[in-house]
Formats: structure tokens, C-alpha cells, sequence
């Protein structure tokens, strides 16, 4: 047997492993998942009935097409089916989209910290990131981001709300960075967390995309419509654009059972945003609750709560998960908290009540 390995690509060599959020363990006392922004809410009956009436048939390929699904989008958001691709959730999306248009030598824009898939995704295409700090109140610099594009940019993701600070850009200072941007640079508005947005200021991406080309929007069925589990998730943009992520999408990316549940979620868009509506109420709780403990906490329109905590995080994850919720820690900067069920806000609130008295 030869000792080589086969050659792998070098720049993999510098790229980290996505992380997904640490699971709530398995046994011990009561422990909730509040690291994924996941929708805490278990599925509708019907949704659950639609995936399971799929499920007798995947011996077979789903459609390829998602032509259900497609139409129902294009219906319910009033876009040409033709605007429209859907993918293995959408980050997967994400993924097609820097294909698309960046390979080796060319730049990808964005925000950082923001959603951490965007390092990945890039520098598996052979692009080169480009990150732009968020401002000091943890907000997109869209100055700073259009001071950076240079000859090599071909995309630029603007993530609204961004992840995992909350924070939003408003309508004005969007288009005034849009116009900025040559119209040969994809702006990839990421929005992934849009129906819990009660912001009036943040611009539907749908309205801005229809009179920009150059502007694609993201979506997902994970967070708001609950279907994490099934990956599906979907992006708006010009004919050219949408056309080459039919390109580059994995065949039969998005299993029959995604398919038929998120057109299910989507005829039960009522029920599923009345469950939005209740998680911003909490949102608000907790938000409310963190600043009277004293925490400066960014004003979030997203289903989680970001909390700067620099050198304190590792241990005020530890002081979380110890109480019986998992957050996400980004060691040295802060702590992403999911919104999840009342009980789980309850015991985080008094986790972070008791580790400030502690430690401040
Ligand atoms: N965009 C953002 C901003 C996200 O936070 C996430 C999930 N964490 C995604 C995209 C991807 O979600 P999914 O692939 O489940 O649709």
C-alpha cells in the first residue's frame, strides 16, 4: 500500500470545520438547546403529515424541478417562477451562489462577525474573503463594506438581521450602499431571520431585488417555518442569476419530504408566523430582562440575543449550560442566546442574573 495521501487541495488546509451548535445533552438534568437559533416549537400535525405521506415514496429521486414548491413561492411572494432556486437549506444556496460567480483570485465581501458559513463557503470556492469589521454598536458598516470593493469583488453578502449580533441596516443606508456597488457585484442579502423583524425600517429584500439585478435574496424554511431538520431553503434574484444556481445545485438536493413539508408550512404560514409572533414576544422579554440585570444587549430583530462579553464568554457559556440551556460561545468576543421555549428563556435569564452578580 502507498504512504502518500491522495493531493488535496492546499487551501483546505486553512479552512475550519463548520460548527454547528452544541446539542443539549442526551442525559442528566433538564438541558435546553438554545446554540442553534432552531425554532423551539415542534411541528404542525399537517406539516408532519405531508413529510410523512412523502416518505412512502423515497425509493424515487424527489423532482428535481421542486416545481410544487416553486410555484407555491412564486405565488406567495408574487415573483416570477423563474426568479426563483431552491437548495439544500439555504446555505447550501449560499454556496451556489459564491460557485457562481467567485473562484480563485476573485473577493467576497462581508460583515464580520457574521454568520460563519460565509469564511467557509468562500475559501472553498478559492475566493478570498474579505472581512469588514462591524461597527462598535455590532452593526454592518455598509461604508467600510463599499470602501473595500475593489476590480476582484464578485460578491458581497450583507446578512439582515445579521448573525449572531441581531443588529439590522435600514432601508435608507441599504439603497445608499447599493448604489455604491457596481452592478457587475452580486449583493447577496442573507435573510435568513426576516419574519421575526418588527423593525418598520428594515427593507424587504423582495422589494429592493426587483428593480436591482445585481441583488439576490435568501431565505429559509429552517428558522420562522421550523423545518431545520429538512434542509430547504431558497433565493430570489434576476433571471442570469437564478438560472446559474440552477447550475450549480446539487441534483436532488432538497428531498421530497422538504419539498412537501415547506409547501405545507407555507399554506400554514398563519399558525407558523402566530408561533413568530410569540417568540418576538419573548424576545422582548428577555431582552428586557437582560438590560434591567444590567447587560448591554444590541437591539436584536433576529430569534436570539447577542452578549459582548470578551474574556468572560467561555465561562458564562459554562455558567449557562451548567443551569440547564447550551448557548453558543464565540470564545473571546460574546454569546449567542436562542430564543426557545419560556422555560429555557427562565432558566438563561437567571443564569445571567446570578453570573453577573458573581462576576461583576
Ligand atoms: N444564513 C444565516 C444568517 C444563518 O444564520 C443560517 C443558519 N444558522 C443560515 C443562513 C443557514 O440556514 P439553513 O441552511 O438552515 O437554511
Amino acid at each position: 500500500m502507498s504512504e502518500t495521501s491522495p493531493k488535496l487541495r492546499a487551501v483546505l488546509g486553512g479552512i475550519p470545520t463548520y460548527k454547528p451548535g452544541k446539542p443539549a445533552a442526551a442525559e442528566g438534568p433538564v438541558a435546553y438547546k438554545l446554540s442553534s437559533n432552531e425554532n423551539p416549537y415542534p411541528p404542525l400535525p399537517g406539516v408532519m403529515e405531508s413529510a410523512l405521506a412523502a416518505a412512502a415514496g423515497f425509493n424515487r429521486y424527489p423532482d428535481m424541478a421542486c416545481t410544487g414548491l416553486m410555484n407555491e413561492l412564486a405565488e406567495r411572494f408574487g415573483v416570477p417562477v423563474t426568479h426563483i432556486a431552491t437548495g439544500t437549506g439555504s446555505v447550501g444556496v449560499a454556496q451556489q451562489l459564491v460557485q457562481a460567480t467567485s473562484g480563485p483570485g476573485d473577493e467576497v465581501i462581508y460583515a464580520w462577525r457574521s454568520f460563519e458559513a460565509y469564511p467557509i463557503i468562500t475559501q472553498v470556492s478559492g475566493a478570498t474573503p474579505v472581512q469588514v469589521p462591524l461597527t462598535s454598536g455590532d452593526v454592518h458598516d455598509l461604508d467600510a463594506m463599499a470602501d473595500a470593493i475593489t476590480e476582484r469583488t464578485r460578491l458581497i453578502f450583507v446578512c439582515n438581521p445579521n448573525n449572531p449580533t441581531g443588529t439590522v441596516v435600514h432601508r435608507e443606508e441599504l439603497e445608499r450602499f447599493l448604489d455604491r456597488v457596481p452592478s457587475d457585484v452580486l449583493v447577496v442579502l442573507d435573510e435568513a431571520y426576516k419574519e421575526f423583524i418588527r423593525d418598520v425600517e428594515v427593507p424587504d429584500g423582495l422589494e429592493i431585488y426587483r428593480d436591482r439585478p445585481n441583488v439576490a435574496v435568501l431565505r429559509t424554511f429552517s428558522k420562522a417555518y421550523g423545518l431545520a431538520g429538512l434542509r430547504v431553503g431558497f433565493a430570489v434574484a434576476h433571471e442570469p442569476v437564478a438560472a446559474a444556481l440552477r447550475k450549480t445545485a446539487v441534483p436532488f438536493g432538497v428531498s421530497q419530504l422538504a419539498q412537501d413539508a415547506a409547501v405545507a408550512s407555507l399554506r400554514a404560514e398563519d399558525e407558523l408566523l402566530g408561533r413568530v409572533g410569540s417568540l418576538v414576544c419573548e424576545r422582548q422579554r428577555v431582552s428586557e430582562g437582560l438590560a434591567g440585570q444590567g447587560w448591554t444587549v444590541p437591539d436584536t430583530q433576529a430569534n436570539f440575543v447577542w452578549l459582548r462579553m470578551g474574556e468572560l464568554t467561555v465561562d458564562f457559556a459554562a455558567a449557562c449550560e451548567q443551569a440547564g440551556v447550551v448557548v453558543r460561545a464565540f470564545p473571546g468576543e460574546g454569546v449567542r442566546v436562542t430564543i426557545g421555549e419560556t422555560e429555557a428563556n427562565d432558566i438563561f435569564l437567571r443564569a445571567a442574573e446570578a453570573f453577573r452578580k458573581e462576576r461583576f
